[in-house]
């Protein structure tokens, strides 16, 4: 069934047009990617999605499980099972990594999360990781180096259970060893259940995630979609012979 419908979607910021009439529709159970030159508008439209308030709806709509939320704030959002891992994780002052998810567990799905059980499960998930338990009592991304910044994105995903994951450059600044180690984790929590929606330059990841669908942006607008193959297309000729 169709999860998420973006609809002739065009973005500002600041004041300039970034996103120029961009259609995009994710069913469940399925892995898309946008792939693009840089500044092509694909964070652009992360954040769009997200309902990040820089992001100005011009002209269009996006629709989540049929439900417009073109004008939802990012809290109902992430309520409604969306979720972004930034491509630039910010540090979070004096709370720890532990206490930050399970706030963010409360707060999307309306219950309060218990400590033990919890914490047993977020355990587990940082051993899939392999991050080490003392990771979870530090600030949130206070002088975590970007690999494990990167791993603190995913333990969240994780541990929310989102029905649309949407991952910007998770792979980027990565070791060979935690590529696979990222990737593994986002194909094991993938399922015929939720969506994955994957920005990157690089193939080695796609190697692991099996994208249904590649999307290529270009100035604004999504201008061919594919299937796996795109990708080696795109790894050998570039996106010029894309560009308008
Ligand atoms: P991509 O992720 O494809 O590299 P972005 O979506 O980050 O591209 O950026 C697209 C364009 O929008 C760029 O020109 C960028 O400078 C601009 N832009 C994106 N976000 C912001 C922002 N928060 N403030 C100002 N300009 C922005
Ligand atoms: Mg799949
Ligand atoms: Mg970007």
């Amino acid at each position: 069934s169709e999860l998420l419908r973006v609809e002739g979607l065009h973005i500002a910021v600041e004041g300039k047009e970034i996103l120029k009439g961009l259609d995009l529709t994710i069913n469940t159970g399925e892995t898309h990617v946008i792939m693009g030159s840089n500044g092509a508008g694909k964070s652009t439209l992360f954040n769009a999605i997200m309902g990040n308030p820089k992001y100005v709806v011009t002209a269009g709509k996006i629709f989540f499980e049929g439900k417009d939320i073109t004008e939802a704030p990012v809290n109902e959002r992430a309520k409604a099972g969306i979720f972004m891992a930034f491509q630039q994780p910010i540090a979070v002052q004096g709370i720890s990594v532990e206490n930050f998810i399970r706030n963010a567990k409360s707060t999307v799905s309306g219950q309060q999360q218990r400590i033990m059980p919890f914490r047993k499960k977020l355990h587990a998930q940082m051993e899939q990781l392999k991050m080490d338990k003392s990771y979870a009592e530090r600030y949130v991304n206070d002088g975590f180096s970007g690999g494990e910044r990167k791993k603190t994105e995913i333990l969240q995903m994780c541990m929310l259970e989102p029905k649309l994951t949407m991952l910007d450059e998770i792979d980027s600044g990565l070791d060979v060893d935690a590529v696979r180690i990222v990737s593994d984790t986002v194909s094991k929590y993938h399922n015929e259940n939720n969506s994955i929606l994957v920005i990157t330059h690089h193939s080695e990841i796609l190697q692991h995630l099996k994208p249904d669908f590649v999307h290529i942006l270009i100035d604004g607008k999504i201008v061919k979609t594919g299937d796996a193959s795109l990708i080696q297309a795109i790894e050998a000729n570039g996106y010029d012979a894309y560009k308008g």
